[in-house]
């Protein structure tokens, strides 16, 4: 694996620092939990979706893209990190938002990510629930591109081979990081969803040969097909970076129990983390993704999945622009 072998635009803050979470930690009682703070890339608040843009914006440069379209759900931290990419390209950046959850709040639809990708310069248009978003987006793409612009689509969550290569960079790091402190890191655990990262992540590990399991925690799909999606691009990354049939079915694991009611609905164990991680460690997570990442590592603590002297790194994938779109969530401002 040689990164440098592709095109990709230097913008996201790395390394991202590897912290380790004390007071989580002894409030579990279990086993040692680290933190990888990919919420700390940079852009725009911050997030996963940075690294994934490096390589993905990289690929519109050079094909002399005048306007970057991709889709997401309303609060879409994919979303938001593209337009503020596009921005400091000096591309125009449009988006396709779907409401996943029908919430009618003024903040849900509104604020948060909506007011930070209006701020960055974006355009946007809102679609239904339910429809095939990569479709809809092409479809948008084609009228653009007949009024004669260069228009480069980006898929949900940036979640194609090229986006996935910046897991596999952030496996590089990870490694590189846990061995300059003599760190073993027994497991990763993250919120999974358009599957980009679970399948760069472990592509790199496996790279690597760094034999380090990755767990992910589902936020939208059922186990099986999140598990069969992040495969599948799994193996199309491996191939892309010269390491054909590296990853199998055993490498990759999903769990689905913490998903709740669905996609960008909160759950009380997800509410319940982000309490946690704000009171215990100042740290800031989102009720649509890395709350319930934490909420399922927390639940596999106390179960005894994971022991005391075992290591766990929770990669936060970022997204607290979207707290602002949940007051309510937290019994704002009816309870304060
Ligand atoms: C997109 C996102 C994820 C999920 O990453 P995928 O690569 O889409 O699986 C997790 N956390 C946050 C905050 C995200 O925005």
């Amino acid at each position: 694996m040689h990164l440098a072998r592709f095109p990709r635009i230097f913008l996201a803050h790395l390394p991202t620092p590897l912290e380790r979470m004390d007071r989580l930690t002894e409030a579990l009682g279990g086993p040692e939990i680290w933190i990888k703070r990919d919420d700390c890339t940079g852009l725009s608040t911050g997030g996963n979706k940075t690294r994934k843009l490096e390589f993905l914006m990289a690929e519109a440069k050079a094909w002399g893209a005048d306007l970057v379209i991709t889709q997401g759900a309303t609060q879409s931290n994919h979303a938001r990190q593209t337009a503020a990419f596009s921005a400091k390209l000096g591309m125009d950046c449009h988006l396709l938002l779907e409401d996943r959850t029908g919430y009618k709040e003024e903040n849900y639809n509104h604020n948060g990510n909506v007011l930070l990708d209006v701020l960055h310069g974006a355009t946007y248009e809102r679609r239904g629930p339910g429809l095939d978003m990569n479709a809809e987006m092409e479809a948008v793409a084609q009228t653009f591109r007949e009024q004669g612009r260069k228009v480069y689509t980006i898929p949900g969550g940036g979640s194609n081979t090229t986006g996935a290569l910046g897991y596999a960079n952030c496996a590089l790091e990870l490694v590189g990081q846990a061995n300059d402190r003599d760190l073993v890191i027994d497991h990763i655990v993250h919120a999974t969803g358009s599957t980009g990262t679970q399948a760069g992540l472990v592509t790199g590990l496996k790279a690597l040969n760094a034999q380090i399991p990755v767990y992910g925690i589902s936020v939208r799909a059922e186990k099986e097909t999140q598990e069969k999606n992040v495969l599948k691009l799994a193996e199309g990354t491996a191939d892309l970076i010269g390491c054909h049939g590296i990853v199998s079915g055993a490498d990759i694991v999903a769990n689905s129990d913490y998903v709740g009611d669905g996609y960008g609905i909160p759950t009380d164990a997800g509410i319940e983390a982000i309490k946690m991680f704000a009171k215990l460690e100042g740290i800031l997570l989102d009720p649509v993704y890395s709350a319930k990442g934490a909420a399922g590592m927390i639940d596999l603590i106390r179960k005894g999945q994971y022991k005391k002297g075992e290591r766990i790194v929770f990669l936060h994938t970022g997204g607290s622009a979207s707290l602002f779109g949940y007051p309510s969530a937290f019994g704002v401002p009816a309870n304060s």
